[in-house]
């Protein structure tokens, strides 16, 4: 136990003290004359927690590395409030909206929370739960509550509307982000993701709102995702473009779904449209109206060749002055 091999860190030690420590030694490597250790963390007072890790070097020493696992909990809060800003985006939206808007947006992490638990389940009946490989899918269900209920107690504050930001924002880095939060919808339906840059070398830097532009992006995606649900894996292409128009970025999502029909092209952007059994049908009218709101535009072709579609949004570069810190 690391007890064992380090009794001066002890478990219920409180965390500003392991934290002094860990800033006293850097990025800390300990030798250890110890065995068989399996990964393992260590709970401490006030919810934080200490990762701890063994590996065998060519010599056969036993490298302990341990990590403060606090400011990854912080990052995650710091994300999670983040998205929790997105349920105040829009003066347009009336309480019926903000109310489905709500409901669309805890979809998700219910969902995931549901899925994690119930792969926990299947595995402990087969007896192949490991504690060490259970532990980061917890990790994963903790992160999706907080998320969840992060944005329930943001209802409180629905009336103070957030006002969104004018910030230079670097299209090709919100939409690695907006890929990397679908990580796991991604892998699950094994689609394979190309996102290819402007030609000419220039950096498509918007001036907006970060945070409502990456739930646009996540939001369009993961219609892309579900869209292709229907079709063979190997043909799950997710592909990505971004190019500069004169003083416009333009960005498209294409998917290789079963692509909209006419009766329901007219109405995809009509609040509660929806053709999917457990859907909204708020959230193509909540990116149209945020993306407006920043003086873009938002709209669909279907993708030739096809099946498919494409979503398509345009937005205003950022003039060279303002497009310094992305
Ligand atoms: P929801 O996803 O809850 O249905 P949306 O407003 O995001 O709400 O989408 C409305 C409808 O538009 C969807 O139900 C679907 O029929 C259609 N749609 C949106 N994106 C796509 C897509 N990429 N491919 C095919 N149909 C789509």
């Amino acid at each position: 136990a690391l007890s064992d091999c380090l009794p001066q860190w002890r478990s219920d030690r409180p965390v500003t003290e392991l934290e002094r420590e860990f800033r006293g030694r850097g990025d800390l490597l300990v030798r250890v004359r110890a065995e068989g250790m399996a990964q393992s963390v260590l709970a401490a007072p006030g919810g934080a927690a200490v990762g701890a890790s063994a590996a065998r070097d060519e010599h056969g020493r036993i490298h302990l590395s341990l990590a403060d696992l606090r400011s990854d909990q912080e990052a995650t809060a710091r994300h999670l409030s983040d998205r929790e800003q997105l349920l105040l985006m829009s003066r347009s939206l009336s309480v019926g909206e903000m109310a489905s808007t709500l409901a669309h947006e805890l979809n998700q992490p219910i969902g995931a929370i549901t899925n994690l638990l119930r792969g926990l389940l299947i595995r402990s009946e087969r007896g192949t739960l490991e504690p060490a490989s259970a532990a980061p899918a917890i990790q994963r269900g903790i992160e999706h509550a907080l998320y969840a209920s992060g944005i329930i107690a943001r209802v409180r504050d629905y009336v103070q509307h957030r006002q969104p930001k004018a910030e230079p924002v670097a299209l090709r880095t919100l939409v690695d982000d907006a890929i990397a939060l679908l990580d796991w919808e991604i892998r699950r339906d094994g689609i394979s993701v190309r996102v290819s840059g402007s030609s000419d070398g220039r950096e498509a830097t918007v001036l907006g709102d970060r945070v409502l532009q990456q739930q646009v992006l996540v939001n369009l995606a993961r219609n892309a995702i579900e869209a292709m649900r229907s079709i063979p894996q190997p043909e799950r292409q997710l592909e990505v473009s971004i190019r500069i128009d004169e003083d416009r970025a333009v960005l498209g999502i294409a998917d290789r779904g079963h692509g909209i029909d006419e009766a329901a092209a007219t109405r995809l952007f009509t609040p509660f449209f929806t053709t999917k059994p457990g859907g909204m049908g708020i959230g193509l009218h909540v990116c149209r109206s945020i993306i407006e709101l920043q003086q873009g535009r938002l709209w669909y072709t279907p993708r030739t060749p096809g099946p498919g579609c494409t979503f398509w949004i345009e937005l205003p570069l950022a003039l060279a002055e303002e497009a310094v810190s992305p």
